[in-house]
């Protein structure tokens, strides 16, 4: 039975410790936390896991250096120690990154001043990264010739970290580590009500993918909802001390703007005197992120953000040739879910980019509910902890907090890994340039299932063949993700499972002959139903994926060592 079909089966008539509702970064971290110390565990999410805000983030982990601007010490304090912790704890999946600020001399701090606050950051994130740096304009104008230092004065580097793959790539790795220590989880299940019976909750719950419904029964709620936190609540008659504005903040991604061998962010103060940057994706540059007020979640990129962010880019960048729209490649919009008071008013006469970012955990006694408020990608291993003490005060008894519901395999293993990668040239099965080895990137996104893919590409070497040209995705990743990636919809894979849909353009997807093989391994039967989906229709197809080669029969071996 496949992965979601077998935790459907176990949803249907369950019965659990917790029901989570949402399957962004707090509701998979939760997930994660509470199973890895054994409490049963039922994640759910209406769309796919990571579909809502936690895949439209920076991908930046971070102890907020533009907080300071705002005096938030205590917060910038907390989020370089839980930056730090996440940094140690994904030392492959996190890199230390430089974040290159050339500051104008019509800007708010000259560079002197600059570079104090970031000596400051550097100590209140407790030495955390390598130092930071005064940098005179000579340095900018030979580190990074794309920068326009007609009026820059000189600027600063510092450094925080960055997520090598991508924010729901992450998300899924605490699902995924979630389910191997037993949890219930699904993407597209909606919470359609849930009543409190007794000591229990009832919860309706509806496949969004087929529309049956079914019931599940838990002791307590994580309503981790995100910008949705506010509504479910409502329902359920809760009246809590903190609520849910919304600021919405989009990034466009563009073909490479630094110099090649510049791997840094790029931060700028744009025409409001607000921070932005120019954030490495690959062989790709993301552009953002804007901070607007909005009443609602559902937004989208706006042909003025668009204009916006270019024309900030174009004035402060010396490209060959300006940045147009005709250079975006993808856009992401989402809302961060800042976290007020409730009883605050409507906050219409705060300053929007000022209020806090911090997160809020609060917990219903009575009712058995624990809603978590806002949040930080970067916060999220306390976010985990957090909860999992509150679940516990609510009569769920949990083990020992070991600390090994999260983070990267031992040392050892790594080892134990490159060395058995190294013994079957792994590297040598590909040679296209500019390209990271084989052996790094299957352990980065893999983990310990990196082991059997090994083990799958010795059973039949055609498991090492790349399948889309300019995706870059082994066949053996596609086989190890339709085992154990719960890949519902092709969107999942496209955009969040990996980024394709994000750093390719999409004549290259519509014209990639890979496809129809991608759609086989992950849906079997399904494919051309899924293709139609994620097209807009079967006569949306392309022809290319249409006449594009079936997937070529396999050794049984190779895909039985997914398994
Ligand atoms: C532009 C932008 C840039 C950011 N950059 C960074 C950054 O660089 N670093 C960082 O650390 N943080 C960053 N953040 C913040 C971070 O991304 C968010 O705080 C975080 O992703 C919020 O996660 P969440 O789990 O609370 O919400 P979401 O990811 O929105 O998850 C909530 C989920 O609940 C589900 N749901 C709601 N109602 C139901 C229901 N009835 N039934 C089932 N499911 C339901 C939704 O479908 C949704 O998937 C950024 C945010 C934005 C918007």
């Amino acid at each position: 039975m496949a992965l979601r079909e077998t935790h459907l089966d176990r949803m249907r008539d369950g019965s659990f410790d917790t029901l989570i509702i949402g399957g962004g970064i707090n509701g998979a971290v939760t997930a994660a936390s509470l199973a890895g110390r054994g409490a049963s565990v039922a994640l759910i999410d209406r769309g796919d896991f990571a579909h809502f805000t936690s895949q439209a983030s920076s991908n930046l982990v971070w102890g907020g250096f533009k907080y300071l601007e705002n005096y938030e010490f205590y917060l910038v304090w907390k989020l370089c120690r839980s930056r730090n912790r996440l940094m140690r704890a994904y030392k492959d999946n996190i890199a230390e990154i430089g974040f290159y600020a050339a500051l104008d001399e019509k800007g708010p701090y000259r560079p002197w001043f600059a570079a104090l606050g970031a000596l400051g950051y550097w100590i209140i994130g407790r030495f955390g990264t390598r130092p930071p740096r005064l940098l005179s304009q000579e340095n900018i104008e030979r580190e990074e010739p794309a920068i326009n230092t007609a009026s820059v004065g000189g600027g600063i580097e510092y450094r925080d970290g960055i997520l090598i793959d991508n924010d729901s790539r992450f998300v899924f790795s605490f699902v995924r580590s979630a389910l191997e220590v037993g949890a219930t989880a699904a993407n597209y299940v909606e919470l359609v009500s849930a009543e409190r019976h007794g000591d229990h909750w009832v919860a309706s719950l509806r496949d969004v993918d087929t529309g049956e419904e079914f019931t599940t029964r838990a002791k307590t709620i994580v309503n981790a909802a995100g910008p949705f936190v506010d509504e479910l609540n409502r329902e359920w008659g809760l009246s809590t001390k903190h609520r849910i504005v919304y600021s919405k903040g989009i990034h466009l991604v563009v073909p490479r703007l630094t110099t090649k061998r510049h791997h840094k962010v790029l931060a700028f103060f744009d025409d409001t005197q607000r921070l932005f940057y120019v954030i490495p994706m690959g062989r790709r540059s993301v552009i953002g992120t804007t901070d607007t007020r909005v009443d609602t979640p559902y937004t989208e990129t706006t042909h003025e953000d668009i204009e916006f962010l270019i024309e900030q880019i174009n004035a402060r960048m010396d490209l060959d040739d300006p940045l147009t729209t005709r250079d975006i490649i993808a856009d992401r919009c989402g809302v961060r879910p800042l976290v007020v008071a409730t009883g605050g008013g409507d906050q219409t006469d705060v300053d929007w980019t000022k209020l806090s970012r911090k997160h809020a955990v609060e917990t219903d006694h009575r009712q058995r509910v624990v809603t978590i408020f806002g949040g930080k990608l970067t916060d999220c291993l306390n976010v985990g902890e957090e909860v999992a003490d509150e679940i516990e005060s609510l009569g769920v008894p949990l083990e020992k907090d070991l600390h090994n519901w999260y983070g990267e395999p031992a040392r050892a293993t790594r080892k134990e890994f490159y060395r058995q990668a190294r013994l079957m040239k792994l590297d040598s099965f590909r040679d296209k340039p500019e390209t990271e080895p084989l052996s790094d990137r299957l352990w980065r996104r893999y983990g310990r299932r990196a082991f059997a893919m090994l083990e799958s590409i010795h059973e039949d070497p055609a498991m090492a063949e790349d399948i889309m040209g300019s995706a870059d995705y082994l066949r053996v990743e596609l086989h190890s993700a339709a085992h154990s990636e719960m890949v519902t919809k092709l969107e999942d894979f496209m955009r969040r499972r990996s980024k394709i849909d994000l750093v390719v353009h999409d004549d290259d997807i519509r014209q990639s002959t890979g496809l129809r093989e991608v759609a086989e391994i992950l849906f079997g039967d399904d494919a051309d139903r899924r293709l139609a989906e994620y097209f807009g229709g079967d006569d949306q197809i392309p022809p290319a994926v249409k006449a594009g080669p079936h997937a070529p029969q396999i050794s049984r071996h190779a895909v039985d060592a997914l398994a």
